[in-house]
């Protein structure tokens, strides 16, 4: 174990020596991913192995956790995403052997014998992110009914129980 955080590294010799890599890394330290997030306070935990699988190949798993701090897209108030994701990939010279990966391992294309750790670790967490942050109904600040209000499908609605809405709004418009 080793809690000094790589920056560079050269992922076969990790391999070879079957590196075991585990500390916290803050939220913060990692640009792409803090970008989308309410609050980058937070830290991301890590215990990650380097290793050869059955077939030889250079592979990095393990464990990423942390809790991301969204912007609820309905309330806009922040919502709590706990992330604890099962890492696991393969490193590769190129995309021909990264085709060959079976499923269930991602491929990381190696240039120049180096990668970037922190790099790896973003990109694990990017992928969890949701296309649209929301709250569950029954917690969210903002109530489905004032919400639907912004849709031209409840206007219909609302037309339809009242005709005579309907007729006034015909005769302002004349
Ligand atoms: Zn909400």
């Amino acid at each position: 174990m080793s809690q000094r955080m790589p920056d560079r590294l050269d992922p076969w010799r990790f391999t070879d020596l079957g590196k075991e890599i585990s500390g916290q890394i803050p939220l913060g330290s990692l640009p792409r991913l803090s970008a989308c997030l309410l609050d980058r306070a937070g830290e991301v935990a890590f215990d990650l192995h380097f290793q050869r699988d059955l077939q030889r190949r250079a592979t990095l798993t393990g464990v990423i956790s942390t809790v991301l701090v969204l912007e609820c897209q309905r309330c806009l108030e922040a919502v709590d995403l706990p992330v604890e994701t099962e890492m696991a990939i393969a490193f590769v010279e190129g995309y021909d052997q990264a085709a060959q990966l079976p499923e269930g391992l991602d491929p990381c294309i190696v240039e120049d014998g180096q990668v970037q750790f922190m790099d790896l670790i973003e990109d694990e967490l990017l992928l969890m992110l949701p296309q649209v942050a929301m709250h569950e109904p029954d917690v969210c600040q903002k109530p489905l009914t004032e919400m639907a209000d912004e849709k031209p499908v409840v206007q219909e609605a609302l037309i339809g129980e009242n005709p005579f809405a309907v007729l006034s709004e015909l005769k302002r418009e004349k």
